[in-house]
C-alpha cells in the first residue's frame, strides 16, 4: 500500500474514534470505560502503527532530493589507501599477460589512439570467491597509477527510484573527472542480473543507467571499468554484448603451483621455520582459493602465538590447514561412548573404500568434532587429473557412501550421521545423469528448464546410481569387515590416524590376511 494512503487513512480513524468517544462521554455507562487517558492511549497506538508502517514500507518510491551517495563516498575515500602491483598477485601468469595490453593503454594511450586502435572499455572477471578477483582490480591501477574507485553492485540497490541510478552517474563522473582511472564494480551482477518480467523499476533504471554510461565514453577517456562477479550466468546480454563489458576472464582456483607462489606471498612477512616445505602446504590445499591460503597464513600465526611461539612451524600450518577445511575444533564436546564406536566404523568405512578402490590418498582420518562433523577423512587429491573416467565416479560415490554401508554392515541399521556424505553422493550422480551423460539416458546434457520438465526422468537415474554404488559398498565392507573393524578400533582409541599410520596399519593386516588394497 502505498504511504500516503496508509497515512490518510490512520489519521482518519483516529479523529473518528476521537470524535465517537467525546460524543459518549456524556454517556455515564461508557464513561466509566472511556475517559480522557483511554483516549490518548488509543491516539498513541494509532500513531505508533503510523511510524511501523512508515519504516516498514518496501515499495519502491521516489527519492528524497536531498538523499547523499554516502556509502561511495566513504568507499571512495578510502579506495586508494595501498597500491599494490602485479608482484603482489601470485600466479594468474596467463590472466596477468591478457591484462598487459590494457596497463600498457592506460600507461600510453596516445600509442592506441594514433592507431585508431579502441582499447577494452569493461573488463568481466569471473569465477569462484576469494580467487584475487579484486587483489587484480587494484593491482592494475597499481600497475598504472591510476585512481581505484571501487564500488560494490548491492550498493546501486535502492528502494527509492533513481537513487541506484543517481549512484551510477556519480561513480562515473568521478572517475571521468579523475583519469586515468579504474572503476572496479565488485558483484556487478547485483545489479546487472537479466531483466525479467519481474524486475522492478528501480533496477531496470539502474541498469540502464550503467549502460548508459559504459556507451558513453570515448577513446580519449582513459578510463577502465571492471566488474566481478561469481555468476556470469546471471548477467544482462546487454552488458557483456561486445562495446561493454567485452573481455571476460575466468579466473578460477589455483592450481598447485600457483598455490605455491601464493603461500610465498603470504608468509614472506612471516616468521617462518626454515624446515616449511612450501610444496608440501600446497599439496595440501587442493581445491582452495587464494583467500583460503591467506587465511590459514594468518590462522597458523594465531596458533603460533597461542602456544608462546617465536616461529610458524610446519604443526602450526596443519593445524591451521585443518580448521579452514573442517572448521573449529570442538575439544570439548562430549560424545557417548556408543555413539563415538559408530562414528570410528562410519570413518572407518570411509578410509577402507577409498583404499580398496585406490581412490584419493588419504592424508588424515578423525573422529575429534569439528563444526558439524562429527568426524571425517582428508584427502590428497591427485594434481595432475583433469578429466575422470564414469567408473571413477562410480568409486567416488562408493567411498562417499562407505561410511553409511559401514554402520549398515555392523549394526544393522543406519544412522542421521551420513546426511553430508548422501549430498554429496547425490550432487555426482546429479552431475553424470545431467551434465556429463553417464547414465542410462546416455549422451544427454539437461538445460535447467529441461530438468523440471524431465524431474521424474533424472531422479529414476539418480537413483539408480546411488542403489548400484551403494550396494557394491555394502558388498566390499562385508567382505573386509575384520579389516574395517581393526581400522574402527584403533581410531576409536587414537581418535586420528594419519595416512601413513593408516597405510602401516593395513599391510600389517595384510601380511596376515592376505589382502593387497595399498
Ligand atoms: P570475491 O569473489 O568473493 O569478491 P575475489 O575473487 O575478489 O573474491 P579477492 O578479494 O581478490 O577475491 O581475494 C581475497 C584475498 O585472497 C586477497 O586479499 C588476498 O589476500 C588473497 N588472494 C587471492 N588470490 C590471490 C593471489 N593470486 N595472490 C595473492 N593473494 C591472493
Amino acid at each position: 500500500m502505498k504511504k500516503k494512503t496508509l497515512f490518510f487513512i490512520l489519521l482518519f480513524s483516529i479523529i473518528l474514534n476521537t470524535i465517537i468517544f467525546k460524543a459518549f462521554q456524556g454517556n455515564s455507562k461508557f464513561a466509566t470505560y472511556f475517559n480522557n487517558s483511554t483516549i490518548f492511549i488509543i491516539m498513541l497506538i494509532g500513531i505508533s502503527l503510523m511510524i511501523y508502517f512508515f519504516k516498514h514500507d518496501n515499495s519502491p518510491q521516489f527519492a528524497p532530493a536531498n538523499l547523499k551517495n554516502e556509502k561511495n563516498e566513504k568507499r571512495n575515500e578510502k579506495s586508494d589507501e595501498s597500491r599494490i602491483g602485479f608482484k603482489d598477485v601470485a600466479g594468474l601468469e596467463e590472466v596477468k599477460d591478457e591484462l598487459g595490453e590494457i596497463i600498457d593503454f592506460l600507461k600510453s594511450p596516445d600509442k592506441y589512439r594514433a592507431m585508431g586502435a579502441k582499447i577494452p572499455k569493461g573488463i568481466l572477471l569471473h569465477g569462484p570467491p576469494g580467487t584475487g578477483k579484486t587483489l587484480l582490480a587494484r593491482a592494475i591501477a597499481g600497475e598504472t597509477n591510476a585512481k581505484f574507485i571501487p564500488a560494490s553492485g548491492s550498493e546501486f540497490v535502492e528502494k527509492y527510484v533513481g537513487v541506484g541510478a543517481k549512484r551510477v552517474r556519480t561513480l562515473f563522473e568521478k572517475a571521468r573527472k579523475e583519469t586515468p582511472s579504474v572503476i572496479f564494480i565488485d558483484e556487478i551482477d547485483a545489479i546487472g542480473a537479466k531483466r525479467t518480467l519481474e524486475s522492478n523499476n528501480e533496477k531496470d533504471q539502474t541498469l540502464n543507467q550503467l549502460l548508459i554510461e559504459l556507451d558513453g565514453f570515448n577513446n580519449e577517456q582513459t578510463v577502465i571499468i571492471i566488474g566481478a562477479t561469481n555468476r556470469i550466468d546471471m548477467l544482462d546480454e546487454a552488458l557483456i554484448r561486445p562495446g561493454r563489458f567485452d573481455r571476460n576472464i575466468f579466473i578460477g582456483n589455483p592450481d598447485i603451483k600457483s598455490r605455491e607462489e601464493i603461500f610465498k606471498v603470504h608468509i614472506k612477512n612471516k616468521p617462518i621455520s626454515p624446515k616449511i616445505n612450501v610444496n608440501e602446504l600446497a599439496k595440501r590445499t587442493h581445491g582452495m582459493s587464494g583467500a583460503h591460503i591467506s587465511n590459514i597464513a594468518n590462522e597458523a600465526a594465531i596458533f603460533a602465538v597461542r602456544d608462546n611461539k617465536k616461529i610458524i612451524d610446519f604443526d602450526d600450518f596443519s593445524r591451521a590447514i585443518e580448521k579452514v577445511i573442517g572448521g573449529i575444533e570442538r575439544k570439548n564436546f562430549s560424545i557417548i561412548e556408543k555413539e563415538k564406536r559408530r562414528v570410528s566404523f562410519h570413518e572407518a568405512g570411509h578410509a577402507l573404500m577409498g583404499k580398496i578402490l585406490n581412490t584419493d590418498l588419504i592424508s588424515k582420518i578423525s573422529i575429534i568434532p569439528r563444526s558439524q562433523a562429527l568426524g571425517y577423512v582428508m584427502y590428497t587429491p591427485d594434481e595432475e587429473r583433469f578429466l575422470i573416467t564414469k567408473d571413477e565416479l562410480h568409486s567416488k560415490i562408493k567411498v562417499i557412501l562407505g561410511g553409511r554401508a559401514a554402520e549398515e554392515a555392523i549394526f544393522g541399521n543406519i544412522s542421521t550421521g551420513a546426511k553430508d556424505d548422501l549430498k554429496k553422493a547425490n550432487q555426482i550422480a546429479f552431475q553424470m545423469v545431467c551434465e556429463y551423460g553417464m547414465s542410462d539416458l546416455q549422451n544427454r546434457f539437461y538445460e535447467s528448464n529441461l530438468i523440471h520438465r524431465c524431474y521424474d526422468l533424472i531422479d529414476k537415474e539418480i537413483n539408480k546410481i546411488i542403489d548400484i554404488c551403494y550396494k557394491d559398498s555394502l558388498v566390499k565392507v562385508k567382505s573386509n569387515i575384520d579389516l574395517l573393524s581393526k581400522i574402527a578400533d584403533v581410531l576409536y582409541h587414537k581418535e586420528t590416524l594419519t595416512g601413513e599410520e593408516l597405510n602401516t596399519l593395513i599391510k600389517k593386516f595384510d601380511g596376515s590376511h592376505n589382502l593387497s588394497i595399498i
